[in-house]
C-alpha cells in the first residue's frame, strides 16, 4: 500500500511555493514579452497569491511539480484548481462548457498567446537541464486528447509546438508569426455543422 504522505504547512514549504510561482510568473513575462503580449504576462497567474490558491499550494508542495495534483491525488478535487481556473482566461478549462454547442469555444488570440507561454514555462522550470525543445510537443501529445477544446486551438497549439519543436522559441514565439498562425487555424476554421444552420 502506498505510503501516506504528510501535508502540513511549514515555512519552508511556505517559501518554497512563494519561490516557485515568483519564478514561473518571471518567466512566464520574458516569453510574453517576446510573443508580443506583455500585459499578459504582467497580470499572468496573480490568483495564486490568494490565499485559496496559495496556502494549498504551500500545504502540498513538493518542489518537482504543481502540489494541486498532490491535492488531487489526496482529496480527489483541488480547490486551488478550481479557483485559478475559474478566473484565468488563460487556462482552456475557463472555457469548457458542456452545454454549449462546441463544449469550448474558439479562445482569444491573447489567451492562447498567453497559453503557450505558460506551457513553456512550465516545462522549462520543471524539466530544468532536461528541457529539450521538443518537450512541450511531446508533452502536449500525451494530454490532448483528453483536453476539452476547439479543435481549431487543437490545430493551432499542435503546430506551434512542432515548429518549436524543430526551430526552437526564438523563432516561434514573436507577434508576426503567432498572428500569422492564428488567423490560419482559427480565423479561418470552418466549423461545417454550426455554419450551415444558416
Ligand atoms: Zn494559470
Amino acid at each position: 500500500m502506498k505510503k501516506k504522505e504528510n501535508y502540513t504547512i511549514t515555512w519552508k514549504k511556505f517559501f518554497g511555493h512563494l519561490h516557485t510561482i515568483n519564478k514561473h510568473r518571471v518567466k512566464v513575462l520574458y516569453l510574453c514579452f517576446k510573443a508580443g503580449i506583455p500585459w499578459q504576462g504582467l497580470i499572468h497567474d496573480l490568483s495564486k497569491y490568494s490565499p485559496i490558491e496559495f496556502f494549498e499550494g504551500v500545504k502540498y508542495y513538493s518542489g518537482n511539480y504543481s502540489p494541486i495534483h498532490n491535492c488531487k491525488q489526496e482529496n480527489g478535487y483541488s480547490k486551488a484548481w478550481l479557483h485559478h481556473k475559474g478566473r484565468n482566461k488563460h487556462h482552456y478549462e475557463y472555457w469548457y462548457d458542456y452545454e454549449t454547442i462546441t463544449i469550448s469555444p474558439v479562445i482569444p488570440y491573447k489567451y492562447v498567446v498567453e497559453m503557450i507561454c505558460d506551457s513553456l514555462a512550465a516545462g522549462i522550470i520543471y524539466q530544468k537541464k532536461n528541457w529539450t525543445k521538443d518537450y512541450q510537443l511531446n508533452y502536449w501529445i500525451k494530454t490532448r486528447s483528453n483536453a476539452k477544446i476547439h479543435p481549431a486551438i487543437d490545430l493551432l497549439l499542435t503546430k506551434v509546438y512542432q515548429d518549436i519543436s524543430k526551430e526552437g522559441i526564438e523563432k516561434v514565439l514573436n507577434k508576426k508569426n503567432l498572428t500569422f498562425l492564428y488567423n490560419k487555424y482559427v480565423n479561418e476554421y470552418e466549423i461545417p455543422n454550426i455554419k450551415n444552420k444558416n
